[in-house]
């Protein structure tokens, strides 16, 4: 990219670099190509769809001058919303759960948001719903939201498609609210119908931030089944481990979803006898320097 005075900060998202996994491959024949989330502005994929759906949001005039935004979340999205409210001269309110690390709090409140803590998750969701029926407010609800997939589908696949030259055979993304994972089928399906799409997902009684082994019941709105072709589930204890190789055999410094994204890669060139995998690194690991994921 040739930068220029009109360059700006919008135009440096997406176009997220991939780099091969070089040492901790077990299949030489297979590619692992790692693409890196965490070189957005905001330090994560989140930020393309707090952009898509803000955007989508002020086109089709549902936000109007005057109304706020607000959103109950703890991780990645809250600090893309807030980075995305600041470039677009929006108000916006966050609300987190108590237990939200500081460092979360203070990346939200420097890009210029309110931050209202809950006792709990579904205590920050009651009270943003609360407001929102009070008026004033835009809830973008990402779990629901058809701009968040869309994202995906317009720059994360093409990127990916691109990059590979069409050489891409699977796609390995860790769900969360499925954005990732549904865009980027959508678009790499209709490339090619044989690229395989592998979901990751913590195991029962696992841990993984960002991601969620969903009940039937509160599975996201936009989840769409038939598009994954695969769903490979993985330990909090391997996707540690996996994080940990990762910053420490191959310099990539990331958070735990993207260990646990990469565990099902290795598992998956294992198997195979030849290929080229795209895995998603959502993060950095900095945002996680205040837990014991790097510690010992
Ligand atoms: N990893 C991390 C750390 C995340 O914050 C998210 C977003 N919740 C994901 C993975 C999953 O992305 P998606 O919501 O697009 O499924």
């Amino acid at each position: 990219m040739t930068v220029n005075k009109n360059t700006k900060l919008l135009d440096l998202l997406g176009n997220t670099p991939m780099a091969a996994l070089q040492r901790i491959n077990p299949n030489p024949a297979v590619t692992i190509y790692a693409k890196l989330e965490g070189t957005n502005p905001g330090g994560s994929v989140k930020d393309r769809a707090a952009y898509s759906m803000i955007k989508g949001a002020l086109d089709r005039g549902e936000l109007k001058p005057g109304m706020q935004l607000i959103e109950a979340t703890s991780g990645n999205t809250g600090i893309a919303l807030a980075l995305m409210a600041s470039l677009f001269g929006l108000s916006i309110e966050l609300v987190l759960p108590q237990d939200a690390t500081r460092e979360r709090v203070l990346s939200m409140e420097a890009f210029g948001a309110k931050v209202t803590l809950a006792p709990t998750m579904e205590g920050a969701i009651d009270y943003a719903n609360e407001q929102v029926a009070k008026g004033g407010y835009l809830m973008l609800n990402q779990f629901a939201n058809p701009d968040n997939y869309g994202a995906h589908y317009r720059t994360t696949g093409p990127e990916i498609w691109r990059d590979t030259e069409g050489h891409i055979t699977h796609f390995v993304s860790a769900m969360g609210t499925t954005g990732t994972i549904m865009g980027v089928s959508r678009y790499l399906k209709e490339q090619n119908p044989g690229v395989q799409i592998v979901g990751c997902q913590p195991m029962d009684g696992s841990r993984i931030p960002g991601i969620r082994k969903w009940p039937e019941a509160y599975l996201p709105k936009i989840f769409e089944r038939e598009r994954v072709d695969r769903i490979m589930e993985v330990s909090e204890a391997d996707a540690v481990q996996t994080t940990r190789r990762l910053a420490r055999e191959e310099g990539i410094f990331c958070g735990m979803s993207a260990g646990g994204a990469v565990a099902a890669a290795l598992r998956l060139a294992g198997e195979l006898k030849e290929g080229v995998i795209v895995c998603i690194i959502p993060d950095r690991g900095d945002r996680y320097l205040s837990s014991d994921l790097f510690a010992g």
